[in-house]
């Protein structure tokens, strides 16, 4: 018979992996003032984590993580990444998810983006290594390009145009995989990649320019949805809850493939028009669609196969579009002038 625990002989603390120390983890975020790196944060701290994290708010916002303010196992540091990053203590995981990820955004800030994704990713690798921390890389299904394989799987390469203008991003994001990978081989760092789809919820900044912020916006103040091109291009769309919890389960998975690159994302493929019509109906709006000129080197196709994630997180979506769309329309008209 087991021994039966009594106040004087507590459990030992067991931990959730080998990794996982028994203390109160540390988490350091970068980007962790954005969309999806405020919702990383209150996963972790729901998770029990401390957390660090490091944003220069060019594209974030303290909006997104004020309400976190007052928790003593948060903490903002203003700081652009691509500077030297110095914290005190230990730290056991790194996230970086610092970097513009709309295309309006990168098209204005070419130079930060590639600097972000490279010299940025160097110093949160170096951080990683100094620590002996674990280090997640967000990377995007941008790295595939406009792909000539669909549904795109990890181990398709890409078909990305460098010079083209989305060309900073897609290879900011190649060469961060790139290093991450070089930091894993050489230095022995414990790396993972996650390639992220296009992803909607609370927190898109109303004027980001994607098509979720975009389409949402216009159809709540009833004026023309502005379709690019003919409206036939897909994409797949994920709500950001389903995102967060698939980032996290790759952090911590121990599964001997972990270090290669992991899709995650919904695949759920509809063209623009089909999207637009969602949105029209889900806002119950009297906007109608009108075409604009496609940008270029826009993706005509895009859906990620989860094979992967379903295999080594038993991972996948569980929030559809119609219900994703409840919460994320709501935040927008809270946005939106009256
Ligand atoms: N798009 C559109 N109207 C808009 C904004 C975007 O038709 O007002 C299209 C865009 O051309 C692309 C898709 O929506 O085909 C998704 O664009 P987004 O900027 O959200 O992200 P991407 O997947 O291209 O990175």
């Amino acid at each position: 018979m087991p021994p039966r625990k009594t106040a004087k002989t507590p459990a030992p603390k067991r931990s959730r992996n080998a990794r996982t120390p028994a203390v109160q983890p540390v988490s350091v975020v970068t980007g962790g003032a954005g969309f999806l790196g405020s919702h990383l944060v209150e996963l972790l701290l729901s998770r029990g984590h401390r957390v660090v994290v490091i944003d220069n708010l060019v594209t974030g916002s303290t909006d997104n993580i004020q309400h976190l303010a007052g928790n003593p196992d948060f903490r903002f540091i203003k700081q652009d990444v691509t500077e030297y990053l110095y914290l005190d203590g230990s730290v056991n995981y790194v996230w970086h998810l610092a970097s513009p990820a709309s295309p309006i955004d990168y098209l204005e800030l070419p130079i930060q983006t590639l600097k972000v994704g490279s010299l940025g990713t160097h110093k949160a690798l170096g951080l990683a290594m100094s620590k002996g921390a674990r280090f997640l890389l967000t990377s995007t299904s941008e790295v595939y390009g406009d792909p000539l394989v669909h549904p795109q799987t990890e181990s398709y390469w890409g078909n990305v145009n460098p010079i083209g203008p989305r060309g900073c991003y897609d290879e900011s994001k190649r060469f961060a995989e790139a290093l991450t990978m070089a930091y894993h081989r050489e230095h022995g760092v414990e790396t993972r990649i996650v390639r992220i789809f296009n992803t909607y919820g609370p927190r898109m900044r109303v004027k980001d320019g994607r098509v979720v912020p975009a389409f949402v916006s216009q159809a709540l103040g009833n004026k023309p949805i502005t379709v690019f091109g003919d409206g036939t291009q897909t994409r797949s769309f994920c709500f950001v809850s389903d995102l967060i919890e698939g980032i996290y389960r790759l952090m911590f998975c121990e599964h001997a493939t972990a270090n290669q690159p992991c899709n995650i994302g919904n695949p759920h493929e509809m063209t623009m028009l089909q999207f637009a019509q969602e949105i029209v109906r889900a806002t119950g709006s009297k906007s109608r669609v009108v075409h604009k000129p496609l940008p270029q080197d826009d993706p005509k196709q895009r859906k990620p196969d989860i094979t992967r994630a379903r295999e080594i997180l038993g991972w996948e979506p569980r929030i559809n579009l119609a219900e994703g769309l409840v919460p994320t329309i709501a935040y927008f008209r809270s946005k939106l002038p009256v």
